[in-house]
């Protein structure tokens, strides 16, 4: 990527698209239907964990036609080669009071697991009526903990993928599909 070329494109920086806009769109069509489903006559508690969730959260919520009150967190990961993966950390706490709550907790992709089974324990202790998650994307085999979403809108393989508020570098979150990011541009990136 050339951050000062006028011409630039980030979708010219995708190498693969693996979810394309409208397949997104249609997804999140149905997932609304299935949250409408399950909560029906309930009052509900959305935290979206940012940055990743965070056009997936803005997206979903609109097909929802529940009553709902939406907060936002922040976790703190150790992902870089320097420091080994520690359990994930939260960082800006939630400010609803989530007791007797519906709560849904939304992240953007599930991996390892150890992010939403930090986040759904922390929750847990809250005293929630009910807690479940969704996520919009899940990858199966790359699991070390055991743990599944409630909602998933897409099973992908494991792979490194950017867009639709998923980042690399922070960058990359606006596009409207998922995609894999051309080789070069993977590790490290010139900008970094
Ligand atoms: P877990 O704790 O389940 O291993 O990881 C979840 C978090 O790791 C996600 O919320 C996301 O921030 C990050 N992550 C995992 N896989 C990917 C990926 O393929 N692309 C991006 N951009 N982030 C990922
Ligand atoms: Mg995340
Ligand atoms: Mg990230």
């Amino acid at each position: 990527m050339q951050t000062n070329d006028p011409a630039y494109n980030p979708l010219d920086d995708i190498d693969r698209v693996l979810v394309d806009e409208a397949t997104i769109q249609n997804r999140l069509k149905e997932l609304g239907q299935e949250i409408n489903k399950t909560y029906a006559g309930r009052d509900v508690a959305v935290i979206a964990i940012i940055n990743g969730a965070i056009i997936f959260v803005a997206d979903l919520i609109r097909q929802l036609n529940i009553p709902l009150q939406l907060d936002c967190i922040r976790i703190s990961s150790y992902r870089d080669e320097a420091r080994p993966l520690q359990a994930p950390e939260v960082i800006d706490k939630v400010r609803l009071d989530l007791k007797g709550m519906d709560v849904l907790i939304i992240d953007d992709i599930l991996d390892s697991g150890n992010t939403l089974a930090r986040v759904t324990e922390m929750f847990r202790a809250m005293g929630p009526a009910t807690l479940r998650t969704c996520v919009l994307l899940d990858k199966k085999t790359t699991r070390t903990v055991d743990f599944e979403a409630d909602f998933v809108g897409f099973k992908i393989p494991d792979e490194f993928v950017v867009g639709y508020g998923l980042d690399f570098a922070e960058r990359y979150r606006q596009l409207p599909c998922i995609g894999v990011l051309r080789p070069e541009l993977q590790n490290p990136p010139e900008w970094a």
